[in-house]
């Protein structure tokens, strides 16, 4: 009776409910050891000097390869290991990997690029946060100058008397600050002015809109003008087509990452990539393609 009563598609809500929550408890659960088990890896996304087209950077992104389950985004896991606390030891680890990598690049006598890495507020609150970043640089033996940490508008909201003198140490460390995402959240012109950023990345929703609406179009210039009247340099994020480069170029953008150049890859393939001169050219190899 029940079930002719509900209905079947009342009966899947409820499944798909179900799977959800399911699929939540066991990413939970598996998280707490996914870092001993070594599950993590990072992959590298080139950050390309629009004017020369040289690779310049390259921003660390997490992947979790789970043991059944696969290929997990960071969309997914991340706000989950925020929820249960572990997203410390896996920020901490993901700073010392990249922070690895990068030595290892300049160790092959590539030139220096500067990796870039996320930061979530959990860390940024940290007591010991900047304690740490310096010990991971000494451990590494990476120069501060090539390490850049990315924070995001929404991180800064909360605490954010304590975030801005955070922010000053790590300045004070040599490392380079960036804002992600910019426009996407809650913006507003003032943290520019109170945070001690050198970097801005606009989000790719803007980016993505430019060769659709002129407004869109008006906002990125706009903020290219803004920031680097306030000596801040300006990445586009997620310009997927070369019409968007074009555009960028056109309003001063110094850097571009997205998919128009490559998607995120390998270390060992990025390191190939960053020993070709002509990136325009390289980036037409199947192997630059990070595997799904
Ligand atoms: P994000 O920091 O804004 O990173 C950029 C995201 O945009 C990446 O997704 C990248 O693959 C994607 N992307 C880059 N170019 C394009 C493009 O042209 N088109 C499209 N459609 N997408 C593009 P990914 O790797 O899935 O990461 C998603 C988010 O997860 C990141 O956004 C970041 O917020 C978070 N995340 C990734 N790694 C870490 C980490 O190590 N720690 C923390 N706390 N968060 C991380
Ligand atoms: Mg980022
Ligand atoms: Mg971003
Ligand atoms: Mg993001």
């Amino acid at each position: 009776y029940q079930a002719k009563e509900t209905g079947k598609n009342k009966y899947q809500l409820y499944q798909s409910n179900y799977d959800q929550l399911t699929r939540r408890l066991k990413l939970e659960n598996d998280l707490q050891c996914a870092l001993e088990r070594k599950e993590f890896y990072l992959v590298y996304q080139p950050q390309v000097d629009i004017s020369t087209g040289r690779i310049v950077g390259a921003e660390a992104l997490i992947r979790w390869n789970h043991s059944t389950m696969g290929i997990i985004p960071p969309d997914e896991f991340i706000p989950i290991a925020e929820d249960i606390g572990c997203i410390t030891a896996i920020g901490e680890w993901v700073m010392r990997e990249a922070c690895t990598q990068n030595v290892c690049w300049i160790d092959l006598g590539l030139t220096p690029i500067c990796v870039s890495v996320n930061l979530s507020a959990r860390q940024l609150q940290q007591e010991r946060f900047v304690e740490t970043v310096c010990d991971i640089l000494a451990e590494t033996n990476l120069d501060p100058n090539f390490l850049r940490l990315e924070i995001t508008e929404s991180m800064m909201m909360q605490n954010t008397a304590a975030s801005i003198r955070t922010l000053h140490k790590l300045r004070g460390l040599g490392v380079s600050l960036a804002i992600d995402d910019f426009g996407k959240g809650y913006s507003s012109l003032s943290y520019l002015k109170d945070f001690p950023v050198n970097v801005l990345k606009i989000d790719r929703s803007f980016i993505q809109g430019m060769t659709q609406n002129d407004y869109d179009k008006a906002i990125v210039s706009s903020i290219i003008t803004l920031a680097h009247n306030l000596k801040i340099k300006v990445v586009a994020e997620g310009a997927e087509m070369i019409e968007e480069v074009v555009c960028l170029l056109h309003y001063g953008c110094d850097e571009v990452q997205g998919y128009s150049f490559s998607k995120p890859m390998l270390a060992e393939d990025l390191g190939e990539l960053l020993r070709i001169d002509d990136p325009y050219k390289a980036q037409l190899e199947p192997w630059t393609y990070e595997p799904r």
